[in-house]
């Protein structure tokens, strides 16, 4: 079969093999970054215009670019509506933008580790992944600035809030160097914030595009933390010189983003009701993070160590003797607990052995201390096989 080169490149997926595994109903899941289910909102779709049925503009519906515009110009980042696109999850905004800028062998700069769907979706087009060391407030400063220097990438892919999957919050001080950084070698920046809603202690930061003077950038975010991850509905704000690339590319992919989903999502945000339901959101998760956070103290702390995630939906454990924890899976799903293996999250994976991203959003509670102390177990066999 004559498929495309582009399909070797597509390896196979550990991560949707957990994510079935894990659907099993007597299995914990620490794996997937679901919602918790109990908090997903009830929809009401009874005033819905019949003309939602309709094709659409291919930017995405003018009112839901409004709401999201001034959401954005709220936070600091200096846009109009003009540059917003409303696409399908912002995962397409990862897909759209490898499009418009990477050809077999172009330069991407990462953070090590990061979202590995990002990862999938560069690599599915040729990108050579760079990466810059995280430390516990930002990218490793100096090896940002050698790597901008010495590669020149196409653009640098950053998820500065509650990073998936170290959690990691950049400090205002390295937003600021970032920003510099990037303006002085002008490299384009993709700013993915999926958890900004999703912040548990006081605290919150702008966005680095916003404190761009001279780089291009596009800005993505989504509903599919604060609302549901079903609707499909993200969006990207974009400079204009990229915008007019991506609404074609967009176009090209899906025609637009579903109407009925932009439709309940513009039924939401800014409005009452939606802060409501994020500050319970959040006390929710609040909850749920210091719950995981007392388990492990229990279960993991000769075994691992860990920052308290201050928003986010996971924990990042460093385990103190370094394992391939890929291998530890099928011994943890035989005792019916998934979670995800670490390693995939960074670009070279045989080399980065012994991180473990565990979610706390998705298991209760009263059964989360029971699956942490299989779960140690299950990396302590793994030490002395
Ligand atoms: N970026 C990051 C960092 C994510 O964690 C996720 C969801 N796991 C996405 C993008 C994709 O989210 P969406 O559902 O909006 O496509």
């Amino acid at each position: 079969m004559a498929f495309s080169e582009r399909i070797t490149r597509l390896k196979s997926s550990l991560i949707r093999e957990i994510l079935a595994a894990a659907q099993r109903p007597e299995v914990m899941s620490f794996a997937g970054g679901l919602p918790a289910e109990e908090m997903l909102p009830t929809l009401d779709w009874s005033q819905m215009p019949i003309s939602m049925g309709q094709y659409g503009m291919s930017e995405g519906e003018p009112a839901l670019r409004e709401a999201i515009a001034a959401e954005a110009r709220a936070l600091g980042v200096p846009c109009e509506a003009s540059q917003v696109l409303i696409v399908s999850g912002s995962q397409q905004t990862l897909d759209l933008a490898s499009k418009l800028f990477i050809d077999p062998g172009t330069k991407v700069l990462l953070e090590a580790p990061t979202y590995l769907a990002a990862l999938q979706a560069f690599q599915l087009f040729g990108a050579e992944c760079i990466a810059v060391p995280q430390e516990a407030d930002g990218p490793h400063l100096q090896a940002l600035e050698e790597q901008l220097e010495r590669q020149r990438p196409a653009f640098a892919y950053l998820i500065p809030t509650f990073q998936n999957p170290s959690a990691v919050r950049y400090s205002e001080a390295k937003r600021d160097a970032v920003a510099a950084l990037l303006d002085r070698y002008q490299v384009t920046l993709i700013e993915d914030e999926p958890y900004r809603e999703l912040v548990f202690d006081a605290g919150s930061a702008t966005p680095i595009v916003s404190r761009l003077r001279k780089a291009s950038w596009i800005y993505t975010g989504t509903v599919s933390k604060t609302l549901l991850p079903g609707l499909r509905v993200g969006y990207l704000i974009a400079t204009p010189d990229l915008y007019p690339h991506l609404l074609r590319l967009k176009q090209s992919a899906d025609l637009h983003t579903n109407r009925v989903g932009q439709w309940q999502a513009l039924q939401w945000l800014g409005t009452e009701r939606y802060a409501e339901h994020l500050a319970e959101l959040r006390d929710f998760y609040r909850l749920r993070r210091d719950a995981m956070q007392a388990a492990l103290v229990e279960h993991f702390s000769d075994l691992a160590e860990w920052q308290i995630p201050q928003g986010g939906l996971f924990f990042w454990l460093q385990l103190k003797q370094p394992q391939d924890t890929r291998l530890l899976l099928d011994a943890a799903l035989a005792q019916n607990v998934a979670f995800m293996p670490g390693e995939p999250f960074f670009i070279d994976p045989d080399r980065e052995p012994g991180y473990l991203r565990l979610n706390f959003s998705h298991v209760a509670p009263e059964r989360l201390g029971e699956g942490l102390r299989r779960l140690a177990s299950v990396v302590r066999q793994g030490l002395a096989a």
